[in-house]
């Protein structure tokens, strides 16, 4: 009896021992959790081709690194507004802002502001004015008038290379129509402006039959392209988006129109080289993109933002430079089906 008591004793102990080691090593796994810096993150709306991957990018590169409170802004300004209040309240340490109006940035400064929190914008430029006035405050995207030019240069390489076919009117110039993203957004005034600009410069004519926002996406964009191709029909020569989702929209609408059988085509362009739009390149149905680097701007965006979050310098341990209004500027680079493996490996 004695004998069995004493050997249940130590069993016991040693069991209290186990559990109670299972408990700490579990409690100092939530404390390490909770000691990650937490970043405040809004997409101006999820249900947007090229956020969905630079969100994917950020939060690939946070793992491990950082809680990111990740907020869906339903295109919603004032629903972001509120998104940043909580995040604030919840103790985030540094935001990391894809504006939903590029003009509501000094509102998100001037919570920020109140606490001392550094800001990284992303994807939507602010105005340089309204970065210069908070210290704590960058951008992080793109240059984004060259993808206006680059887009500009592949219309006038192919249309170098094809006018015998593509000129079907035979005057010259090229009867385009554009589709272009969010008006007021930096990206879809730039490159409307310098696309058109650029192949007036290569000295080619053009003659705009019409243009109208589709707000990036791919639906809006197949009824636009609906609408025209029965306005204007065989004169519509190119077609040129703002955006890979616009430009494939466009696309479905001229499928339903028997283009892209026999010898019935349609030269479109557009940017970002998502992969949709790289498969279509591939089938030779779309002349060309512009890669707008997701993979290195949400990357860029978590680094800026980790290092903020921590208290060091923004480029700490990192390749980034910042130019004169306080940006980082990933390049793009303009694609064709003969280097589409660039595109295909920053969007894996
Ligand atoms: C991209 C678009 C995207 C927009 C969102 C642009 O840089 O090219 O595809 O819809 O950003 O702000
Ligand atoms: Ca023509």
């Amino acid at each position: 009896m004695i004998r069995k008591k004493l050997l249940v004793i130590p069993i016991i102990a040693s069991l209290l021992v186990g559990v109670l080691a299972g408990c700490s090593s579990t409690t100092k796994k939530t404390e390490e959790g909770d000691s990650l810096p937490k970043i405040g993150t809004t997409i101006y709306k999820y249900d947007d081709n090229f956020m969905s991957f630079v969100r994917r990018a950020i939060e690939t590169n946070a793992n491990g690194k950082a809680t990111v409170l990740m907020n869906d802004s339903q295109n919603d300004q004032a629903k972001q507004l509120e998104q940043v209040d909580t995040m604030i309240s919840k103790g985030v340490k540094s935001l990391a802002i894809n504006l939903v109006d590029p003009k509501a940035a000094q509102s998100v400064i001037d919570k920020a502001k109140k606490k001392n929190l550094p800001v990284i914008f992303f994807n939507k430029e602010p105005d340089a004015a309204v970065l210069k006035g908070y210290e704590k405050s960058w951008y992080v995207g793109t240059e984004s008038k060259e993808s206006g030019i680059l887009q500009g240069k592949l219309v006038v390489d192919s249309w170098n290379k094809n006018k015998d076919k593509w000129d079907k009117n035979k005057d010259g110039k090229i009867q385009y129509v554009l589709l272009k993203g969010e008006p007021g957004h930096p990206d879809a005034e730039a490159r409307t402006k310098y696309v058109i600009e650029e192949i007036k410069n290569a000295g080619i004519q053009v003659e705009e039959l019409a243009m109208d926002t589709a707000m990036w996406d791919s639906a809006k964009a197949t009824d636009k392209m609906d609408a025209w191709i029965s306005k204007f029909n065989e004169k519509i020569e190119f077609v040129i988006a703002n955006n890979d989702g616009m430009a494939l929209g466009a696309l479905a609408s001229l499928e339903k129109a028997g283009y892209f059988k026999g010898d019935k085509f349609m030269p479109i362009v557009g940017v970002d080289a998502i992969p949709d739009m790289l498969t279509k390149i591939k089938e030779g149905k779309v002349v060309g993109t512009v890669l707008n680097d997701a993979k290195n701007q949400g990357k860029a965006t978590f680094d800026l933002a980790l290092n903020a979050a921590t208290g060091k310098d923004v480029l700490s341990g990192t390749n980034w430079k910042l130019d004169g209004s306080k940006a980082v500027r990933v390049p793009y680079i303009a694609i064709t089906k003969d280097n589409l493996s660039i595109a295909e490996e920053a969007y894996k």
